[in-house]
């Protein structure tokens, strides 16, 4: 079965078991589409748990970890990519549907909390990239239908709605467009959360402030302690903060600039000291090419993370909401 965890202290134990914990970003949905049984355990085929294979119900479980926003993620071709999320959006669904009393898929923070009540997983929905839309608005009210509870405006190429931080027709200059204003319109009016992951800065700033909801970043790192491209800085920190929405931190140590879980734990203080308690949360990355930390390389090590803050001073209060509270507040008050 290859290593295992380090067993954590009583007191971490049961600060995380007191937690419902959330994370913000997991491209498990592209596992699924290669026949991928979420209810089964896995051992990742490749060294250090490189590029996937990082999520599963019986890790989930034993990391006690309830909650995950699963990013559903298409490529940007002229046609197919919204069949596409829906054929994924699919396969959440039967693999809940085959793994009845362990996984459900959620839209609200009561159904996320009648599950940890239940001991069940939530799964969330979300879009990767509004290229998914295909320049329609009218499929976001279908994708809201499906169940889809966020979307990220950008992902690795320029689009309808704008420019990415990164990737095919990057440009910082570019805000959002008109059809990327109306989407963020269209968005609140279905309550559903503008994801900021992964758009450029401009885009970033304007987004979060048309928004009258509280945005997310689901997975990033943040330039203050590590200066990176895929990383936003304190202006962009605050202008979350500032809605009320927070930050999942990325578990990449190629973006957080740190090894282990250390890394992690310096991102998410910094994200506290400069937004504010109600901000920072988990964004992991995990099944989404990434190579996580050693010692935080699937949902299993999530109590170590809750040991390492708590060792940094954090009160208890304060490691539940980073573990899964703010998120559950941003989801309450954006509405079902
Ligand atoms: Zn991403």
């Amino acid at each position: 079965m290859g290593r295992q965890p380090p067993v954590v202290s009583d007191e971490a134990l049961a600060v995380h078991r007191a937690s419902i914990v959330v994370d913000l970003h997991a491209d498990t949905p592209s596992l699924l589409r290669l026949g991928y049984d979420i209810g089964k355990r896995h051992t990742p085929p490749l060294p250090r748990a490189a590029l996937g294979v990082h999520v599963d119900l019986p890790r989930m479980r034993e990391g006690g970890q309830c909650g995950q926003m699963f990013g559903l993620v298409s490529l940007p071709l002229r046609k197919g990519p919204a069949e596409v999320i829906h054929r994924q959006i699919t396969l959440v669904e039967s693999a809940a549907r085959s793994h009845p009393g362990e996984l459900r898929v959620v839209r609200t923070a009561e159904e996320v909390e009648d599950a940890w009540r239940a001991g069940v997983r939530a799964a969330l929905l979300s879009i990767e990239g509004a290229h998914a839309l295909e320049g329609r608005l009218e499929n976001v009210e279908e994708f809201a239908r499906r169940g889809v509870r966020s979307l990220g405006l950008l992902h690795f190429s320029a689009n309808a709605a704008g420019s990415p931080a990164h990737g095919r027709g990057a440009n910082p200059e570019q805000a959002l467009t008109g059809f990327g204003k109306d989407l963020v319109t269209e968005l609140d009016r279905l309550r559903i959360l503008v994801d900021l992951a992964h758009i450029n800065r401009k885009g970033f700033l304007e987004a979060a402030l048309l928004t009258k909801k509280p945005p997310i970043v689901s997975h990033t790192g943040v330039s203050g302690v590590h200066p990176h491209w895929r990383n936003i800085d304190d202006e962009q920190i605050r202008a979350v903060a500032a809605k009320g929405g927070c930050i999942g931190i990325i578990f990449a140590p190629r973006f957080l600039g740190r090894a282990g879980a250390l890394g992690v734990v310096e991102h998410l203080l910094h994200v506290l000291r400069v937004g504010g308690e109600d901000t920072p949360a988990l964004g992991s990355d995990f099944d989404g090419l990434v190579t996580p930390p050693h010692d935080l390389r699937d949902p299993r090590y999530l109590p170590g993370l809750t040991e390492a803050l708590l060792r940094r001073g954090l009160e208890p209060r304060i490691v539940t909401k980073i573990l899964g509270g703010n998120f559950l507040r941003v989801l309450r008050e954006v509405g079902p």
